[in-house]
């Protein structure tokens, strides 16, 4: 990246070693449907279209495309995009992507039960099958009520809590369970997941009674690693 305060530029650059293009097709390039080589029978493969939707994208960002190529040698394509500093304020969770997780999780909780709020089928699908995968019990209930009720039936080691749910969100649950008369499910860790990252979020879970607030999409592994270092 480069420029000034109030120009910057960020360029991205795709190289290759390909075919190179001859400079009279440059100008050619990003019409739709064109190719350098036309013919039916020719070696490369492809409709003609990246590179017009490329420079439409770009356009529309108020950017440029720019290339320079070889015969022979390969070409060089740069995207330059303008952008600016954003003054609202980033939502920083623990999953934030910089934080390296551990190639190889030590699963020492193989076999715990781990009860899931979630009411999105796609989320259900890829929390259940990895967590499978990495050796726990999973309970999927589809509502914070019915995750209350659950949790009070199976005594779950740990509680996955969507937030955004119908009926009772993650909030009210999360605040119930923690709430609970018997104090039964008082130490259970729970991690609050949600998708909406709003400014607050993670410490309305947080204070709601959540020990780990994710957002999603979710990283199995990151959850992996949040589940053995809270059951740990
Ligand atoms: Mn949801």
């Amino acid at each position: 990246m480069q420029g000034d305060e109030i120009n910057r530029v960020a360029n991205i650059k795709v190289i290759d070693t390909g075919i190179g293009i001859p400079e009279h097709e440059w100008e050619n390039l990003f019409k739709p449907f064109m190719q350098i080589d036309s013919s039916l029978n020719r070696h490369h493969e492809g409709t003609g279209l990246g590179l017009s939707l490329v420079y439409k994208l770009v356009e529309l960002h108020g950017g440029s495309v720019s290339i320079k190529s070889e015969v022979g040698k390969g070409s060089t394509f740069t995207v330059s995009l303008p952008w600016q500093e954003s003054d609202k304020v980033p939502i920083i969770s623990e999953d934030d992507y910089t934080t390296p997780v551990k190639k190889d999780i030590k699963v020492r909780n193989k076999g715990a039960v781990v009860l899931v709020a979630e009411d999105n089928e796609a989320n259900i699908v890829i929390v259940e099958s990895g967590l499978t995968a990495y050796g726990y019990k999973v309970i999927i209930t589809r509502d914070g009520g019915e995750a209350i009720e659950r949790a009070h039936e199976t005594l779950p080691a740990i509680i996955l809590m969507d937030i955004q749910m119908p009926g009772m969100d993650g909030f009210e649950a999360t605040k119930q369970i923690r709430a609970d008369a018997n104090k039964q499910l008082a130490k259970t860790p729970i991690i609050a997941l949600t998708a909406l990252a709003m400014p607050g979020d993670k410490e309305r879970c947080l204070a709601a009674g959540a020990n780990v607030y994710l957002s999603k999409p979710v990283n199995i592994k990151r959850l992996v690693a949040e589940i053995e270092r809270l059951l740990a």
